[in-house]
């Protein structure tokens, strides 16, 4: 479902947006260059050609030749024009900025593979009259559902964190999703029984990802969802794309998701905020500094409501069938694949402390900032060295750093 798609960098920057992501350096540099090259650029290469000199032809080639250096400087490096799109996909801004000349041509085909994604997972019957994910949500009790190799691949991740997190991350979430239906925009706290028969329904172990690329669901009522995962499959997707359409420098932002490719042109890491959870969005507890990874926070204030003065958010224990609860305020997830820190950031904020930072510690290859709501910070060994792939740095005086959880 795409509500709108832009293309071009002075559309978006004279529409004013708004920067929705973290990505610091998406919105600092393309404001910078945008300026720099889209509008200085163009003016400088078009106005000499079509302005005759009222001061004659010397002083004419003379700006002429120093419009020409500063072109050759400023404009000559496909890394110093950002393009910017953007569109509305998976439920969040997804906005892609990239360093290259081509980006028309190759900004295309990553929305068309989101959308396509989007189109085959999502389980929103709002949406959607049919999905895959829906096909296999709905198909009788014991029967496989055929799903794409894409779809397959997805639930098969989906499984592994399940096990992985012993059902605090939860594929088979969806009968509690669909009855808490957050987001709707008519949500209501659902009854203790609704609620406990929703859980009965939920259990990873009773998934069957069949050897054929078929999904089988053994009870009627049970389903899966993979809104905890899929936005980092999909940023995986775009960035493979941008990849091997030769790009070296981007920021895909699928809201929370934050993935880049390669440096800053200028051959520094990106700086990514970290959202500070109660604030308004662009106020940073910290930065990561990375290049060529992805950094996923999941927090309760992406999609809640409110009943009675409380707040319901759209991460729910599997255990309790409740929206997740025990003194988190977010994670955030670094790693190489947005797909696993996507799933983490969500496992670790169901998780809690300390067992969730433990599990993210003993795993290779991902590294962690968890914020609880009395404003302590956690963070994981790999992010803090210098020698690391990336570092976080805590720049809100008001959280304060600590050494390991205890527990
Ligand atoms: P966001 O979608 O805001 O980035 P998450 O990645 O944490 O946040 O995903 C939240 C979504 O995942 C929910 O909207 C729901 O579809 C699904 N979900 C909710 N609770 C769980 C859970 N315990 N395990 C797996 N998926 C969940
Ligand atoms: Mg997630």
């Amino acid at each position: 479902m795409r509500l709108y798609h832009t293309l071009g960098i002075e559309k978006s920057l004279f529409r004013g947006n708004t920067w929705l992501g973290n990505d610091l350096d998406g919105k600092n540099n393309t404001l910078l260059h945008t300026f720099c090259c889209a509008g200085f650029c163009r003016w400088l290469q078009w106005r000499p050609m079509t302005i005759t000199s009222p001061v004659g032809p010397g002083p004419f080639r003379a700006v002429l030749a120093a419009a020409l250096v500063f072109l050759l400087f400023s404009c000559s490096s496909e890394t110093l024009r950002p393009r910017v799109d953007e569109a509305y996909l998976l439920g969040t801004v997804v906005r892609i900025t990239v360093y290259t000349d081509e980006a028309e041509a190759l900004l295309e085909p990553v929305f068309a593979r989101v959308a396509d994604i989007e189109a085959r997972m999502s389980t929103s019957e709002r949406d959607y009259d049919r999905t895959e994910l829906l096909d296999v949500n709905r198909a009788p009790a014991g029967t496989a559902t055929p799903v794409s190799a894409d779809t397959f691949e997805v639930l098969k991740e989906a499984l592994r964190y399940s096990e992985l997190s012993d059902g605090a991350f939860e594929v088979t979430i969806w009968p509690l999703v669909r009855l808490w239906d957050i987001g709707s925009g008519h949500e209501s706290v659902p009854s203790e029984g609704d609620i406990a028969r929703a859980v009965s329904l939920v259990d990873y172990r009773k998934l069957s990802l069949n050897d054929d690329g078929s999904v089988t669901l053994p009870e009627e009522g049970m389903g899966v969802d993979v809104g905890a995962i899929a936005k980092g499959y999909a940023a995986d997707e775009g960035a493979r794309i941008l990849r091997e359409g030769g790009v070296k420098h981007a920021i895909l932002d699928f809201g929370g998701n934050i993935l880049v490719i390669g440096s800053k042109p200028d051959g520094t890491p990106w700086r990514v905020g970290v959202q500070r959870p109660d604030a308004r969005r662009n106020e940073y507890i910290g930065i990561v500094y990375t290049s060529g990874r992805t950094v996923v926070t999941s927090g309760p204030y992406e999609r809640f409501f409110v009943e009675d003065g409380v707040r319901y958010h759209h991460i729910l224990d599997p255990a309790t069938g409740y929206p997740s609860r025990n003194g988190l305020e977010q994670v955030t997830v670094v790693g190489d694949r947005s797909i696993d820190a996507d799933a983490l950031s969500t496992t670790g904020y169901v998780m809690g402390l300390p067992a969730g930072f433990t599990l993210i510690e003993e795993l290779d290859g991902v590294e962690a900032v968890f914020v609880t709501e009395d404003h302590r910070v956690y963070v994981t060994s790999g992010l803090k060295g210098p020698d690391g792939r990336s570092r976080f740095e805590l720049v809100d005086e008001e959280f304060r750093l600590m050494g390991p959880p205890e527990g």
